[in-house]
C-alpha cells in the first residue's frame, strides 16, 4: 500500500539530511514512513503509490481555497510567461501592499518576505532597532521560525522531538529571549517589572497552532497589550497561521486587539514561499532604506509568489462568506468529533477556533505548553496512523494544529467523523 513511498524515503535518505527538507514530514515522532505526495486537487491529496487522502494539513496553513485552486494556478501559469523573477520593484508589489492594508487592521505598510522565519526574525529585529532595546519575552510551545532568538522553547518539531537547546544557537543570540508560559499573564508582568526599561517586544501566536491549536484565554492578549502600552514594549502578533484564515484581518480583526507589529506567512503566498511584516507607520519607518534597520531579499515580492498570493487574498477579500463557510464546517466537524470521542470513553480534549482545531488525548483542558505536552500524546500517535491508514491525512504530531480548507465537503468530514470512530474503536 506504501510500497513507493517507501523507496522514495530510502532513496531520499541517502541524500537529504532525514529525507525530508522540513522535520516533522519525517514522520519520526510517529513512527513509520512519510508518505510522499505526487499531487493534490481540491481538498485531497494523491501519493506516490496512488492513495488519496482527505488533506487537514493543508500545507501548515495556506490551502484556504484547497489545493490547486484554478484561478491561482491560472494567474501562476501566465505569470511564469514573463519570467520568473526580476530582482527590481513591479506594481503587483504594490498592490499586494494595499490589499494586505486593506484587509488586515494596524497595518499602515508591509514589507514582503520569503518565509514565516524571515518575517519573524526581521520584526524582532526591528522591534529591537525602534526601541533601542534587546531583551524580548516569547511563550513556550509557539514557534516563530528557525531564527536563533526563538530556539527557546519553542513548539512545532522542537517540541515534537524533543530539542530543548539547539546546538548552533550561541548563549549570545538567545541570552536576550525571556520565557513564560502561554496564557500566564501574571508571569509576563513578573519579567516586564524585572527587566523593566530592557524589554523591546512581546511575540505571540494570538491563536497558538504549534503545540496543538491552543486559545488565548479571555483577557492575555489584552493584557499583553497594556502591558506593551504601559512599558513602552513593541506587541508582535505572529499571524503565520491565523492571518487571513481565522478572520480577512486574522486574529487581530476576530479577537479585537491591536498589534503593533504584524508577521504573515505560507498564507499570503498561495502555497508559494512568502511571507511579510508590517504595522505602524513610525516603526515600519525605520526599515532600510527609509531607516538603518537593514532589511533585504533576492527573492522577495516575487512576481510568482505575489501573484498567486495576491489571487488568493482577492478572492478571500471579496468573498468574506468563504470564512463563515470554513467556521460551519469546521464547528461540524467539532460537534461530530465530540459525540465519536465522548462515546470511546478516552480522555480528550477538543481545542478550536475558526478552522483551526485539533485533538489531545488529555484529562485536564490544554491551555498551555505544559498541559499540552502532558497529554497521552503516544495515543496521538496510534490514532494519527489509524487515521491514515484510512485516507485521512491529519498532521504527524499532536504539536501541531490542523487547518480545514473549503473545499471539503459534508461527506469528506463525514468519511474523516466515521474514520475517527473506527480508528478510536482499533487503537483503544
Ligand atoms: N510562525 C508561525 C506561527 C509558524 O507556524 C511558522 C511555521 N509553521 C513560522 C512562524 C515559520 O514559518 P516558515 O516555516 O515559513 O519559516
Amino acid at each position: 500500500m506504501y510500497t513507493r513511498s517507501q523507496q522514495l524515503f530510502q532513496r531520499a535518505q541517502e541524500s537529504i539530511p532525514g529525507g525530508v527538507n522540513s522535520p516533522v514530514r519525517a514522520f519520526r515522532s510517529v513512527g513509520g514512513t512519510p508518505v510522499f505526495i505526487e499531487k493534490a486537487e481540491g481538498a485531497y491529496l494523491y501519493d506516490a503509490d496512488g492513495n488519496r487522502y482527505i488533506d487537514y494539513i493543508a500545507s501548515w496553513g495556506p490551502m484556504i481555497l484547497g489545493h490547486a485552486y484554478g484561478p491561482v494556478v491560472k494567474a501562476i501559469q501566465e505569470k511564469a510567461e514573463w519570467s520568473t523573477s526580476y530582482g527590481a520593484p513591479t506594481e503587483l508589489e504594490i498592490r499586494m501592499a494595499e490589499l494586505i492594508r486593506s484587509m488586515a487592521p494596524n497595518v499602515d505598510m508591509v514589507r514582503m518576505v520569503s518565509s514565516g522565519t524571515e518575517a519573524c526574525m526581521s520584526a524582532l529585529r526591528l522591534a529591537r532597532g525602534y526601541t533601542g532595546k534587546n531583551k524580548f519575552i516569547k511563550f513556550e510551545g509557539c514557534y516563530h521560525g528557525h531564527a536563533d532568538p526563538f530556539l527557546v522553547k519553542a513548539g512545532s518539531g522542537l517540541a515534537t522531538f524533543n530539542i530543548q537547546t539547539v546546538p548552533g544557537v550561541t548563549a549570545g543570540a538567545s541570552n536576550d529571549t525571556l520565557t513564560c508560559s502561554y496564557n500566564d499573564l501574571a508571569a509576563v508582568e513578573a519579567l516586564a517589572a524585572q527587566y523593566k526599561g530592557e524589554i523591546a517586544a512581546i511575540i505571540v501566536e494570538p491563536v497558538a497552532g504549534n503545540m496543538g491549536c491552543i486559545l488565548p484565554e479571555p483577557g492575555f492578549l489584552e493584557g499583553l497589550r497594556s502591558v506593551c502600552d504601559r512599558e513602552g514594549i513593541v506587541l508582535i502578533f505572529d499571524e503565520v497561521m491565523t492571518g487571513f484564515r481565522l478572520a480577512p484581518g486574522g486574529a487581530q480583526e476576530l479577537l479585537k486587539v491591536n498589534a503593533d507589529l504584524v508577521t504573515y506567512g505560507k498564507v499570503i503566498g498561495g502555497g508559494m514561499p512568502v511571507g511579510a511584516f508590517g504595522g505602524k507607520r513610525e516603526i515600519m519607518e525605520k526599515v532600510a532604506p527609509l531607516g538603518n534597520v537593514y532589511q533585504a531579499g533576492t527573492l522577495s515580492g516575487n512576481p510568482i509568489a505575489m501573484i498567486a498570493g495576491y489571487t488568493m487574498l482577492h478572492t478571500l477579500s471579496t468573498q468574506p462568506a468563504i470564512f463563515t463557510e470554513l467556521e460551519q464546517k469546521t464547528a461540524y466537524l467539532h460537534q461530530e468529533l465530540d459525540k465519536v470521542f465522548s462515546a470511546s470513553g478516552t480522555p480528550y480534549v477538543i481545542n478550536r477556533l475558526g478552522s483551526m482545531i485539533s485533538v489531545h488525548f488529555s484529562e485536564t483542558p490544554v491551555t498551555d505548553f505544559a498541559t499540552a505536552a502532558a497529554a497521552d500524546n503516544g495515543l496521538f500517535n496510534k490514532f494519527f496512523h489509524a487515521m491514515l491508514k484510512r485516507g485521512i491525512y491529519l498532521p504527524p504530531s499532536a504539536f501541531e494544529s490542523w487547518f480545514l480548507n473549503n473545499a471539503l465537503t459534508t461527506a469528506d468530514l463525514d468519511a474523516t467523523v466515521a474514520a475517527a470512530k473506527a480508528s478510536l474503536e482499533e487503537i483503544l
